[in-house]
C-alpha cells in the first residue's frame, strides 16, 4: 500500500480526527496508487496515522476511513453501516413519528463521502467521494442487509462528482425502477418525497429538529415560511396550531408539493406564493407576521463569495424583520459553511440596524444528531438556527 508522508507540523489536527489530508500538508509519498484506492497516511517519522481513499484529482488528497491498521473493504463498509444504524436506533430513529433521517452522514460515521437518507422503506444515497463511489456495490449490500429496503436510489452528486472524477446520475440501483414518490413521516407529518425528482436526497432531513421547535412555538401565529420547499416548517406550525401558513419558493413543483402536504395531513390554511423570497419581502406588508422562518439556500458557495454573501444574509434578514409583527418569534438559517456562527450572529445585528427594530436572540441550534461530526471537523457543522424575537 501506498504511503503518504506528512510534513512536520502538519500532522496535528490529523491526529485529533480532523478526516482530511490536503494536498499542501505532503511531504512526500512512497509507492504507487491509483484514483480512489486505499493509501497509509503516515507522519513525518511514518507513524500511521490513519488509512483512506485517495484522489490526486482532489485539494483533500485523502480521506481518512479508519485510524487502524486494517482493510477497507467491503466488510468494512458493512460494519460502518450497522454501527450508524446502531446508533439512530439509540437516537430513536425511525420511530412512530419519524422515519425520515439521515442513516449516513459521510465523515461523521466515519465512511467519507458516503451519505444515505432513508425515506421510510427507501435509501437515498450520494457518494462525494471517488474510493467510496468504487465500492458502491458493497454499499448497496449493506444497506439491503442492514434495512432490506424497498429500493435503493442513487442521487447524482453534481459537482462533487466532477471535482472528483467519476459520473453518477440519479436512478433506482436495486428494486422497482419506476419509483414514484415516496410516502415516510417526520415529527407525525406525513409526507411525499421524490428522491428521483427532488431537491437533495429528496429533502432537507437537517431541519427536523428544528421544525419541532417551531411547531412548540407556533399557537396561533400568523406565520410565514420562506423558502419553505415542500412547506417543512409550515406544516410543522400549523400542526403547533398556527392560525395561518404563508409559503415562498421559487420552485412551483415544490410549492405544488406543499399543498399536497397540507392536504394529507389536513393541515391549513397554507397558502403559497411562488416568488424570489427578496421580492415578496420588499412589497409584503410590514409587520405581519408572528413566526418568520428564513432558510435560504446557500449564499458563500466558494471564500471570494463570503462578502457578497453576508451582504445578502443581513439584507434579507432586515427585510425578514420587517415582515414581523411586534414580539413575533423568527428563526432565521444558514447553511453556508463558510459562514460561521458569530458572522451569522453579526449578521443579525446588522439587520436589526438596518430595519430600525430591537432583536433578542433566544436560541441557537444545527444539524439534528443524525448528522454528527468529528469533534475536530467544523466544516461538518454548517448549519445555523438562530431563534430570534423581534420587537
Ligand atoms: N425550509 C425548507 C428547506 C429550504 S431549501 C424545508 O424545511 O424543507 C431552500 C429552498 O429555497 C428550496 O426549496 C429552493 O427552491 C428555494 N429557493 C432557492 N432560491 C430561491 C429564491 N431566490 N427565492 C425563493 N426561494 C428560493
Amino acid at each position: 500500500m501506498a504511503k503518504l508522508y506528512v510534513k512536520k507540523g502538519r500532522a496535528n489536527p490529523l491526529w485529533h480526527g480532523h478526516p482530511w489530508l490536503y494536498s499542501g500538508a505532503i511531504e512526500r509519498e512512497e509507492g504507487s496508487y491509483q484514483p480512489g484506492d486505499a493509501v497509509d497516511v503516515v507522519d513525518h517519522q511514518g507513524r500511521l496515522i490513519g488509512r483512506g481513499f485517495a484522489n490526486p484529482r482532489s485539494q483533500i488528497r485523502v480521506r481518512l476511513v479508519t485510524l487502524r491498521d486494517e482493510a477497507v473493504d467491503a466488510a468494512l463498509i458493512a460494519r460502518r453501516i450497522e454501527e450508524a444504524k446502531g446508533l439512530r436506533l439509540r437516537l430513536g430513529l425511525p420511530s412512530s413519528e419519524t422515519d425520515a433521517y439521515r442513516l449516513v452522514n459521510s465523515e461523521g460515521d466515519a465512511l467519507p463521502g458516503l451519505v444515505v437518507d432513508v425515506y421510510g422503506d427507501v435509501c437515498a444515497v450520494q457518494f462525494t467521494a471517488l474510493g467510496m463511489k468504487l465500492m458502491e456495490m458493497a454499499v448497496y449490500d449493506a444497506l439491503q442487509a442492514a434495512l432490506s429496503p424497498r429500493a435503493i436510489v442513487e442521487v447524482a452528486a453534481g459537482g462533487f462528482a466532477q471535482l472528483e472524477g467519476f459520473g453518477s446520475a440519479t436512478r433506482v440501483v436495486r428494486g422497482e425502477p419506476e419509483l414514484g414518490a415516496v410516502r415516510c413521516r417526520e415529527n407525525g407529518i406525513i409526507l411525499e418525497v421524490e428522491p428521483l425528482g427532488g431537491q437533495k436526497t429528496g429533502m432537507f432531513i437537517d431541519q427536523r429538529e428544528n421544525r419541532r421547535r417551531v411547531m412548540g412555538l407556533a399557537r396561533g401565529a400568523r406565520m410565514l415560511d420562506l423558502y419553505t420547499y415542500a412547506g417543512g416548517f409550515a406544516l410543522a406550525a400549523l400542526k403547533g396550531g398556527a392560525v395561518s401558513a404563508t409559503c415562498v419558493d421559487s420552485s412551483a413543483r415544490a410549492l405544488q408539493r406543499a399543498k399536497q402536504h397540507a392536504e394529507l395531513n389536513a393541515l391549513g390554511p397554507l397558502e403559497t406564493h411562488e416568488a424570489d423570497a427578496f421580492r415578496y419581502l420588499e412589497t409584503a406588508a410590514p409587520r405581519s407576521f408572528d413566526l418568520v422562518i428564513v432558510d435560504p439556500p446557500k449564499f458563500a458557495r466558494a471564500r471570494k463569495d463570503l462578502d457578497a454573501a453576508l451582504k445578502g444574509y443581513q439584507r434579507l434578514n432586515a427585510l425578514a424583520i420587517n415582515a414581523c409583527e411586534s414580539g413575533a418569534l423568527m428563526a432565521t438559517c444558514s447553511c453556508s459553511q463558510l459562514v460561521d456562527a458569530e458572522m451569522f450572529e453579526r449578521v443579525i445585528a446588522g439587520a436589526a440596524k438596518d430595519s430600525g427594530r430591537r432583536v433578542q436572540l433566544l436560541d441557537t441550534a444545527s444539524q439534528g444528531p443524525d448528522h454528527p461530526v468529528p469533534p475536530a471537523f467544523p466544516e461538518g457543522r454548517y448549519l445555523k438556527f438562530v431563534l430570534c424575537r423581534v420587537v
